[in-house]
Order: structure tokens, then sequence, then C-alpha cells
């Protein structure tokens, strides 16, 4: 799995997860069409995180880019101990727009994760854990736990 690591300084010490306590992937989309992952992290700093919340984050062109990796996210709030946060660039709301290689990008990285952590048992999206509409309504949710989930890996 190809993972880019970006320059990001987080204010203060990331909590490494007990991987044992993880059970599930959570799906987010970053609401914003065009913001990268540098952009994504002064949003989340705006507002009073320490950087961006999400695990790991997939840009449109299908690059892979490590957030808080392996660490504690804050991106399911109450949940970020157990659930991790796997983002998309793009607003899904009003219109199916997933490229095809950030699809593909999606469903390879929910399977390795589900290989390296073999406590984890579910994908869903942002939604299922709280109140929001995220991922947005045409984001392809079905379709890619559909596909990182079979049995047969790509
Ligand atoms: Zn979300």
């Amino acid at each position: 799995m190809n993972i880019v690591y970006p320059e990001i300084a987080f204010d203060g010490e990331l909590v490494p997860l007990r991987l044992e306590m993880v059970d599930s992937i959570a799906l987010h989309d970053s609401e914003q069409a065009e913001g990268d992952v540098y952009d994504v992290d002064q949003w989340f700093k705006r507002r009073g995180y320490s950087g961006i919340g999400y695990n790991y984050f997939i840009h449109s062109d299908g690059t892979v880019i490590e957030g808080r990796g392996l660490n504690t996210g804050d991106a399911v709030k109450y949940h970020d101990g157990h659930v991790l946060s796997v983002a998309f660039q793009g607003n899904f709301t009003h219109s199916l727009s997933m490229p095809a290689a950030q699809y593909r990008s999606g469903v390879r990285l929910i399977q390795y994760l589900m290989n390296h952590i073999p406590t984890i048992t579910m994908v869903d999206g942002h939604s299922h854990w709280a109140g929001t509409d995220c991922p947005g309504r045409y984001f392809p949710l079905g379709e890619m736990i559909a596909d990182s989930t079979t049995k047969t890996k790509s």
C-alpha cells in the first residue's frame, strides 16, 4: 500500500491507538471539492483540533495520504478509540463525483487496514455513529463497503 506522509505539525502529542480495540472503519467525505490534505488540516485546526482528525485522506486522484495514521483520530466523537476514519476529498452531497482512481484507492486502503488490523469487522459511513449526513448521499457507500469487504481480495 503506497501511503504518502505529508508534513503536518500537530498541536500536541498524538495518542497511539490500541489496535486490539479497533473494530471499525468510518468513511467520510471532506465536504470540500477542492481542499487538499493541508486545507483540511487547517480546517480542523481553526476549530480547535490539534490537526486533521482523519486517520487517512484520499485525494481525488487516488493518492492515499496519512492523517493521524494509527494514532487516535478526532473525527467520530466518542468513538475515535475504536473507529478508524478514512476521508475522501470531495463533496458528495449534490452529485456523484468520485473518480475511479479515488474509489479504487478507497477499496484498497480498506482492505489493507482490515488485513493489518484483524479486529476490524465493520465498515460504514460516519453517519452510522453520529447525527450527520457525512458522507454525502451520493457517496458510493454501499458499493465501496461491498467491494472492500468481499472475501476475494483484489
Ligand atoms: Zn464525517
